[in-house]
């Protein structure tokens, strides 16, 4: 089978509960959320935008869910990439649902040229997990590398779980471990793929902090410069309009829900008492967060 057809059943079935936005195409053509940070400037590269089902959601009442979105029972929701320039690097976090999700999917490379680079110039690429809507972008429509100049890196435990002997894994996730595996091969023949160990520095400020719990490896990347911090947070959070208010819910995708929760809390935690801009993977845009009781609330971010 195909690269592409991998992914295309990959898609239907991780996306069972999801249903793309019809409307993608024309607001996709907004400018990106920019930040400087430092000596970092940061877009948001949105790839897609989906809708979550508050079906999709644990760990808290539907009718208290509904309240929190306003009585809404699906909630749109972008997957994001985030472009970090640094003064050495030309970064790309994660890279979006890719080609295969359909015509409204797979705007990363078009978000990418808005925001003035080119995917050569991507020289590496940090995969917070191994979730198709994070890595499925890797590739292009015909199973070649988007990114040719660009050294991917992921976790080591990321890596070891759905890289290594698949017979080891339960069967039914064997599947889904043969078509991650065709989406880093390219890069892995390539020797463009390498694996990091936790809080490893990937150098130029960049920092892999372990934020286990959504999946084995899931990693926030932190940035530092000049003082100032910024992270990419991946899967940390799905739904913001809920799980800042509520961080003990979770979602149904997580591995291990009480990790994920605990990981929400504690990073959120850092976040607020770092003052700390924040970029989730589905959240619409970069943010501050700021702690009341048990809930958290967001605080815009100034755009440049
Ligand atoms: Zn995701």
């Amino acid at each position: 089978m195909r690269t592409t057809q991998f992914f295309h059943c990959a898609l239907l079935a991780f996306f069972a509960l999801f249903t793309f936005s019809s409307g993608l195409v024309g607001q996709n053509k907004k400018t990106n959320q920019q930040l400087v940070i430092g000596d970092i400037k940061v877009s948001k590269i949105q790839d897609a935008e989906i809708y979550l089902n508050l079906s999709l959601l644990s760990g808290i009442e539907h009718q208290e869910a509904l309240q929190l979105t306003s009585g809404r029972d699906s909630i749109l929701t972008p997957v994001n990439a985030f472009l970090v320039q640094t003064p050495q690097h030309t970064i790309l976090v994660d890279a979006g649902i890719g080609q295969s999700g359909g015509e409204n999917s797979g705007h990363l490379a078009e978000q990418m040229k808005i925001a003035g680079v080119d995917p050569s110039e991507v020289d590496l690429i940090l995969i917070t997990h191994f979730h198709f809507d994070h890595i499925g972008g890797l590739l292009d429509s015909e199973g070649k590398r988007m990114f040719p100049n660009a050294v991917v890196r992921a976790s080591k435990s990321e890596s070891d779980y759905w890289l290594g002997d698949s017979s080891k894994l339960p069967a039914e996730q064997h599947e889904r471990a043969e078509q991650i595996k065709a989406t880093l091969q390219p890069y892995i023949q390539a020797g463009k793929y390498q694996a990091f160990l936790p809080n490893e520095f990937l150098g130029d400020g960049i920092k892999a902090l372990p934020a286990n719990g959504h999946t084995i490896g899931h990693t926030v990347y932190a940035f530092l410069s000049k003082g100032k911090d910024f992270w990419c947070i991946g899967d940390l959070i799905h739904f913001g309009d809920i799980q800042f208010s509520r961080p003990s819910a979770g979602v149904v995708f997580d591995t291990d829900s009480p990790m994920a929760i605990r990981e929400r809390l504690s990073f959120f935690q850092q976040a607020e008492s770092g003052n700390i801009i924040i970029a989730g993977a589905h959240l619409p845009e970069m943010v501050r967060i700021k702690k009341s009781g048990n809930s958290f609330r967001v605080i815009p971010v100034k755009s440049r």
